[in-house]
C-alpha cells in the first residue's frame, strides 16, 4: 500500500483525488504539487473590481449519480442550479441552440437542399478515421461544408481530415449534453427538430465567487484532513529506481519523495519529444458599464471571418458576477501562434470590430479589457495520437490522470468521475475518449 502519495496538479482531478484519498485513510501522507499559487487548473476564476470572469463557460453537468452526488456533497447548500440557455451564430444571427425549426427554414436554400438529399443519400464513407469522416458519415456532407469544417478549422487550425475521429465523438456529443435531444446524426437531428422534446438542460454553480470556489472548498478539504498542498511549485520530472518511482522532481523545490505519483499537468513535460501537442486558449475578459441584450450563457461563432469561437456572458450564470447594473463578456480565441501568447493585445481592434460586427459590445463602452494567455486548454487529437500514448512506457507506482495528464478531452464531470473510480480502486479502463 502507497503511503507517500503526490499527486501533481491542483485542479479538479488532483484535488478530487486528494481529497477523497485524504478521507478515505487518515495515514495516507497526500501531498499536491501545484504550479500557481490558487487551485482550480482550467476550472480558476479571475476578479477585478467586482467582475469575476471563469475560464470562458464553466457548467457542472452530468448524468453520473456517483458524480453529482460528490459535486452536492462538496458544494452542500453552496450552490445553484441554472436552466441552461445557449446560442450559435448562424446566418447573421443568434439561434438558440440545440436548433428550433424556425432557425434551419432560415437557413440558405442550397444547404436545406443539399442536408435533404444527404438524408436519402447511401453513406458515402467506408471507414472512419477523420473528423470528417465520422461528420460526413453522421450528418452528411451538406452540414459538414457549411457549418462544422469552418469551426473546426478556426477552433483546432487544422484541417478536418487531419483531426482523429475521437475529436468528434467528445466535441460533438459534448454540444448536446441533454439525453433528450438526440442529435448523433442527421435522422434523429432533423426528427428532433421537427418534433423536439422539452429540453431543460440544468447545471450546478457555486452560490458565491465563480467556479474556482468549487476547487477552494476541495482544497480546504483536504488541508483540514492533513493532507499538503504546495502553490507555486513546479513539478519538472520524476525520479526512478529499478522502474519505480521515487519521487517528483521539481524548479527550484527539491524533489518530493513519493511511493505514489498521480500526474495531471500536461504529460508532455515528461514525455517531450513524442509529438503530443496542445492548443493554448487566449480569453479577453471585458467588463461593460450597462446592461447588453446578450441574453445567453454562451454563443458559438463557427464563421471564418470572426475571430472568437464562444462568447460567455458571466452574469447569466450569477447576478452577481458584475456588479448591479453592469454587464460583462468573455471572449475565446484557441492559439498555436508564439507570438499572440507574447502579445494578444495586438489582436484587439479586430475583435473589438467583430464584437460590434455581432452585436455584443459597443466598443467606446467599456470599462477595461483584460488579455490573457491559458496555456494547455485543449489536447489536439492528431491521426497519430492513440499510437503515441499505448506506446508510452511510465514507470512503476505512476498514473496519468486528468485532462491534461491523460490527454483526454474531457469536461470536469470527467476528471471528478476518473479520480472518483481510481480512489476508489476502481479500474478506468473505459474507452473514455469515446464515451466522454
Ligand atoms: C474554455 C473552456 C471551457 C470549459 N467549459 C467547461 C464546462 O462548461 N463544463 C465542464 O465540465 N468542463 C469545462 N471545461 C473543461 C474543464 O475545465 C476541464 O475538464 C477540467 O477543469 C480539467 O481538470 P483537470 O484537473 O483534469 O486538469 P487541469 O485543470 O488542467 O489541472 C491540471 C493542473 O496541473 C497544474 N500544473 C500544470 N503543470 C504543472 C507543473 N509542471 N507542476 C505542477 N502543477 C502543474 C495546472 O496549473 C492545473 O492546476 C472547459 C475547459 C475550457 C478550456
Amino acid at each position: 500500500m502507497a503511503r507517500r502519495i503526490v499527486i501533481v496538479g491542483g485542479g479538479i482531478a488532483g484535488l478530487t483525488l486528494a481529497e477523497r484519498l485524504t478521507r478515505k485513510d487518515e495515514n495516507l501522507d497526500v501531498t499536491v504539487l501545484e504550479r500557481y499559487r490558487t487551485p482550480g487548473g482550467l476550472a480558476r476564476t479571475f476578479t477585478r473590481d467586482g467582475f469575476s470572469f471563469d475560464i470562458g463557460p464553466h457548467r457542472f453537468h452530468t448524468s453520473d449519480n456517483a458524480v453529482k452526488n460528490y459535486l452536492l456533497e462538496i458544494m452542500g447548500d453552496e450552490h445553484v442550479t441554472i436552466k441552461r440557455r445557449s446560442n450559435v451564430y448562424m446566418g447573421g444571427r443568434r439561434r438558440n441552440w440545440p436548433l428550433t425549426l424556425d432557425a434551419v427554414l432560415d437557413l440558405p436554400s442550397s444547404v436545406l437542399v443539399r442536408c435533404l438529399f444527404d438524408l436519402f443519400r447511401k453513406n458515402e464513407v467506408e471507414k472512419i478515421e477523420t473528423f470528417a469522416d465520422h461528420v460526413i458519415s453522421r450528418y452528411g456532407r451538406g452540414l459538414y461544408d457549411y457549418f462544422f469544417r469552418a469551426y473546426t478549422k478556426k477552433f483546432t487550425g487544422l484541417d478536418p481530415e487531419e483531426l482523429h475521429a475521437d475529436w468528434a465523438e467528445a466535441g460533438v456529443n459534448r454540444a448536446v449534453i441533454d439525453k433528450n435531444v438526440k442529435a448523433d446524426n442527421l435522422l434523429s437531428l432533423v426528427k428532433g427538430i421537427l418534433a423536439p422534446k422539452p429540453v431543460s438542460t440544468i447545471f450546478y454553480y457555486p452560490s458565491s465567487g465563480g467556479i474556482q470556489t468549487f476547487c477552494e472548498k476541495q482544497a480546504r478539504l483536504v488541508l483540514e484532513r492533513g493532507g499538503t498542498i504546495v502553490y507555486g511549485c513546479e513539478a519538472t520530472g520524476l525520479e526512478t529506481h529499478l522502474g519505480r518511482v521515487t519521487g517528483v522532481k521539481t524548479a527550484g523545490m527539491g524533489t518530493f519523495d513519493s511511493d505514489m505519483v498521480y500526474w495531471s499537468a500536461p504529460l508532455t513535460i515528461l514525455w517531450p519529444r513524442t509529438g503530443f501537442r496542445f492548443m493554448d486558449t487566449l480569453l479577453c475578459n471585458i467588463a461593460l458599464p450597462s446592461v447588453r441584450d446578450n441574453d445567453y450563457q454562451w454563443c458559438y461563432f463557427g464563421q471564418e471571418d470572426i475571430i472568437f469561437s464562444r462568447l460567455t456572458v458571466p452574469r447569466h450564470f450569477r447576478a452577481d458576477m458584475v456588479p448591479t447594473d453592469h454587464d460583462s463578456i468573455t471572449a475565446e480565441i484557441t492559439i498555436r501562434d508564439d507570438d499572440l501568447r507574447k502579445n494578444p493585445g495586438k489582436l484587439e481592434s479586430r475583435l473589438l470590430a467583430d464584437l460590434e460586427k455581432v452585436g455584443a459590445v459597443d466598443p467606446s463602452k467599456i470599462l477595461f479589457m483584460d488579455w490573457m494567455v491559458v496555456p494547455e486548454t485543449y489536447p489536439i487529437y492528431d491521426l497519430d495520437y492513440r499510437r503515441r500514448l499505448a506506446g508510452l512506457k511510465p514507470p512503476q507506482g505512476f498514473r496519468l490522470i486528468g485532462r491534461c495528464g491523460s490527454f483526454w478531452y474531457n469536461n470536469m464531470d470527467h476528471s471528478i468521475g476518473q479520480a472518483l473510480a481510481i480512489s476508489a480502486g476502481r479500474d478506468f479502463s473505459r474507452d473514455f475518449w469515446k464515451k466522454s
